[in-house]
């Protein structure tokens, strides 16, 4: 698997350690062939289509759509490209014509924090369980008539916990609510169906999916993108332009102002069927398996401390008593070995936690057993340098 990554090999051709997919994941030579292949002899813009090349192009950028869509169970109409999760959830915060109060939790990233508080939304913070969890019996208790959106991560970014999505859904509608869930850190490792789990948005981010940077999506049930008013203006987002009325086109066009990225957006499709045909129930127990592996390892080391629950998905987040996340990186790094060191933007998170930082090593469908072998050879050589 890791020879169809040709990002997975130090400068000097040596392997490569890669535990940072969960920030973002290496890509496939699919992916890449797709992409320039894309920017190559396919080139064009897409709807504007009097030229055969760019009537090819549009059928390719809408086939993307389709294909990304279908992926997580949605209908191509309900599907907006974005330039990633972040401007998803933004798009979300600023367009949803009820804002209220949104219920979202300790542990989500930044971008499922600031936007709902730029826009204006009345924040409620959900609690965690003991082990890292949403606690949705809280989230039970604290839910009001008020609240018109509730807003959680699918997977944690950091602490790797699965959300409980259908009962999430069913607890939200239950006051009237809808729910977005930050599906980054879920689309690359679990299988994911809309319409099962019953949310009303659901954001993406293709980077972390295999494809490109400068592109995600947001799905969003019919009805409610319909009743969304636009959030950016500008060309291909319009019906008719005139300087006293300007009337615009449906969803998702209504979303897409100015030229899409289009060559992206097929890279992304490509990314999604790279994906699908590896199959989504294989790299979770894959992930999964990998995480217990760390977890069991780090657990015999004295003075670690290990985050989240024992069946996290593809992340594990720990702490080197006495040694400060950014030293292990960097020891790390000279053993060919890449991991996350900060606050992976959770600060709430990591206040939560009681530290400043944490390690973060992230699994994807390229890791091996070697990678948590060459990560425990460099903590130990980093316990060693620090006692
Ligand atoms: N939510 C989660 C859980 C994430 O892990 C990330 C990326 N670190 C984001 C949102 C933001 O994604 P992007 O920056 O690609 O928009």
């Amino acid at each position: 698997m890791a020879g169809q990554f040709p990002g997975l090999v130090t400068a000097d051709r040596k392997p490569w350690h890669y535990l940072d997919s969960a920030a973002t994941a290496q890509k496939p030579r699919v992916v890449i062939d797709a992409m320039a292949r894309a920017l190559g002899e396919d080139y064009a813009t897409v709807h504007r289509g009097v030229y055969s090349r760019s009537a090819q192009m549009t059928l390719g950028y809408e086939a993307a759509r389709r294909s990304v869509a279908g992926f997580i169970g949605g209908g191509e109409d309900e599907l907006v490209f974005t330039r990633g999760a972040t401007e998803a959830i933004n798009l979300v915060a600023y367009s949803y014509p009820k804002k209220g109060r949104v219920l979202l939790s300790q542990l989500e990233h930044h971008s499922n924090i600031v936007p709902w508080q730029l826009a204006g939304w009345q924040v409620d913070v959900c609690p965690l369980t003991e082990d890292g969890r949403i606690d949705l019996d809280a989230a039970e208790q604290m839910l009001t008539p008020e609240h018109t959106m509730v807003a959680f991560a699918h997977v944690s970014n950091v602490l790797g916990s699965v959300l409980d999505a259908k009962r999430a859904a069913q607890l939200a509608h239950s006051v009237g609510a809808k729910l977005l869930l930050d599906g980054c850190q879920a689309t690359p490792r679990l299988p994911v169906d809309v319409g099962e789990i019953g949310c009303d948005f659901y954001a993406m981010s293709a980077h972390k999916m295999y494809g490109p940077t400068g592109i995600g999506a947001l799905w969003g049930r019919a009805d409610l993108l319909e009743s969304m008013p636009p959030w950016q203006g500008g060309g291909a987002m319009i019906d008719k332009v005139g300087f006293d009325e300007t009337t615009f086109a449906p969803p998702p066009q209504r979303f897409e102002a100015g030229t899409p990225a289009i060559t992206e957006a097929i890279a992304f499709a490509a990314a999604c069927t790279f994906i699908d045909d590896a199959g989504r129930e294989t790299i979770a127990a894959h992930e999964r398996a990998l995480c217990a592996q760390l977890r069991e390892e780090l657990a015999r080391i004295q003075g670690v401390r290990v985050f989240g629950p024992a069946d996290a998905l593809g992340i594990v987040s720990f702490e080197l008593s006495g040694v400060h996340p950014h030293d292990l990186g960097t020891i790390l790094d000279e053993e060919n070995v890449a991991i996350r060191a900060g606050h992976h933007c959770c600060q709430p998170l990591m206040e939560h936690l009681g530290v400043p930082a944490t390690a973060r090593a992230s699994f994807g469908i390229y890791s091996a057993e070697a990678d948590i072998a060459a990560l425990m050879r460099g903590i130990d050589r980093t316990l060693k340098i620090f006692a």
